[in-house]
């Protein structure tokens, strides 16, 4: 049972006044039109309101992205390697705040204060990365068809840009697409999941303390009936950066391809880590346990099947048993926690439901999938990390998206098979594969229908490569690497004649 010791997050939490916070449109703090706001309080400690937020409107809006059209006029004039000097600030800014802010993270949203402190330094290196991108936008020239003619294509910036983003990484998703959009010369729009908005109004305070103008980037808070939909059907919103569920994803889709507005989609994934053959099974279960644990398993690329072979499968099976007990569950201050709660109650019954499907469908728990609910566990929604197995392809299990501490073993005969299964899923957003042998490790790599490949490890992604899905989950510009000049920008052919 967690201690009910104050650590120095509690403390500073306890410390903190309890305010009402505004919208942030042009620069200023605003409430909203609506005269209304919410609360949300600590996910490990729910008598704890942290503050209340704007449940703003589609008026909010309109203000919002009229400002970010008004800003963009400017912004977008600003030279790359100006805009990329803010954001360098922003970066070290972000690590200087770095303690705080991973307070506030892990009060919102629950996650273990260690993986928030991550979190936000990774905020921080990807800001940088995108702040180098901003000396680097590069065009082609090529000879002309006539001797006097030369030919270059240019990027030109996108516009006003919506960022919509989920609940499960507060700072560092926003962060993927502001820093970008600020990067190419957009202006932002930016509506947070309304169950963790406090730290993206650190956000917006530390990017003007970067020297962001009045109006670049805006954040309107709120539901997203009452602001995600309006955002969306704005004309004056070029492109839409969501990061979110499938089906929410393409409804959005569809409302943009009606003004053929740009998307970039980051939808949800069920990914598998295939173990074929390992020197050593403890070191294979340790990096699937830590990538389908992490952000107690509310991670769009959490390892949620591990596909293993009939020989390996009792000592796999084993290894991953053993380190899952290690997994501490507890509130996000208490020493040694890895496992917070998840995000609400709600949330929790949805996973619970999923354990209920799967042993009427013939699976078996093999570990874990118990709720904790006495004494300092009632103040959160706490789950024990769970192993299933005797699971089959063709259980809702092994192909839906749980967005919770749900790992399910899957028995395969070979190799083939064990592709065959990993691909079984409308799912593509990243895989693992453990192996030795290095024609099977291409193959695999090759062959897997994902966005992204792990070869011997988790699935874990760097700073600055490449991120994004295929098949349901995701459309349109992968984020974090180069490859968001495809959507912050647009291309110009510009013919030249002397
Ligand atoms: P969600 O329900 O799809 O919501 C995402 C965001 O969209 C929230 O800000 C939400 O606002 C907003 N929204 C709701 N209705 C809207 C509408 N009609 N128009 C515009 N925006 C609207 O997702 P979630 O429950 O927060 O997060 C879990 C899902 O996100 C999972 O499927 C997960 O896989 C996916 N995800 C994907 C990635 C990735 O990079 N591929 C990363 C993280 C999460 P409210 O909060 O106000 O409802
Ligand atoms: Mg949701």
């Amino acid at each position: 049972m967690p201690s009910t010791t104050l650590t120095d997050m509690q403390e500073w939490l306890s410390q903190q006044e309890v305010k009402v916070h505004g919208n942030y449109i042009n620069g200023e703090w605003k409430e909203s039109t609506s005269g209304n706001t919410f609360s949300i309080c600590n996910s490990a400690q729910r008598d704890q309101v942290l503050g209340f937020f704007q449940d703003s409107n589609e008026e909010d809006v309109n203000e919002a992205v009229e400002a970010a059209a008004e800003a963009f006029q400017g912004w977008s004039q600003v030279p790359g390697p100006d805009r990329g000097a803010v954001l360098y600030r922003f970066a070290d800014l972000l690590e200087e705040n770095a303690t705080e802010l991973a307070y506030i993270l892990s009060a919102e949203q629950g996650k273990a204060l260690t993986e928030a402190k991550g979190e936000v330094m990774r905020a921080a290196k990807e800001a940088r990365f995108g702040a180098g991108e901003a000396f680097r936008i590069e065009g082609n020239t090529l000879p002309g068809e006539r001797s006097n003619v030369w030919s270059s294509t240019i990027r030109k910036p996108l516009g006003v840009v919506a960022a919509i983003a989920p609940w499960n990484f507060p700072v560092v998703t926003p962060v993927r697409k502001i820093a970008p959009a600020l990067a190419y010369g957009c202006t932002v729009v930016y509506k947070p999941a309304s169950v963790t908005p406090w730290t993206s109004v650190v956000l917006m305070e530390l990017l003007a303390k970067a020297g962001v103008p009045n109006g670049v980037v805006n954040l309107v808070v709120g539901s997203g009936s009452r602001v995600g939909n309006p955002l969306v059907k704005h004309p004056l919103v070029k492109g839409i950066s969501f990061t979110g569920s499938s089906s929410l994803g393409k409804n959005i889709n569809e409302i943009a391809a009606g003004r053929l507005a740009k998307t970039q989609l980051e939808l949800g994934g069920k990914n598998p880590a295939v173990v074929l053959d390992y020197k050593d099974a403890e070191n294979v279960a340790k990096q699937i346990v830590s990538a389908a644990f992490a952000c107690s398993g509310q991670r769009c690329t959490s390892i949620s099947r591990v596909i293993v072979t009939k020989e390996n499968k009792a000592e796999l099976t084993e290894a991953l048993v053993k380190e899952m007990k290690n997994a501490k569950v507890g509130p996000a201050w208490e020493e040694g926690v890895t496992v917070g709660p998840l995000i609400n109650e709600q949330h929790l019954d949805s996973v619970r439901e999923y354990l209920e499907i799967a042993s009427a469908e013939g699976a078996r728990v093999v570990y874990g999938g118990e709720t904790l609910s006495e004494g300092a566990y009632g103040q959160g929604a706490y789950i024990v990390p769970a192993l299933l197995d005797q699971v089959t392809p063709e259980m809702r299990v092994a192909k839906e998206e749980i967005f919770g501490p749900v790992l399910v073993v899957l028995e395969v005969e070979d190799k083939e098979e064990a592709l065959r299964v990993a691909n079984n899923v409308e799912y593509g957003l990243a895989a693992s594969i453990f192996t030795n042998d290095l024609t099977t490790a291409y193959q695999f790599a090759d062959r897997v229908e994902t966005g992204m490949v792990h070869v011997n490890h988790g699935t874990a992604s760097a700073a600055h490569m490449p991120f994004g899905g295929v098949k349901q989950s995701g459309a349109g510009a992968f984020s974090i690497g180069k490859s968001n000049v495809e959507f912050f920008t647009e291309l110009k052919s510009v013919y030249f004649q002397y």
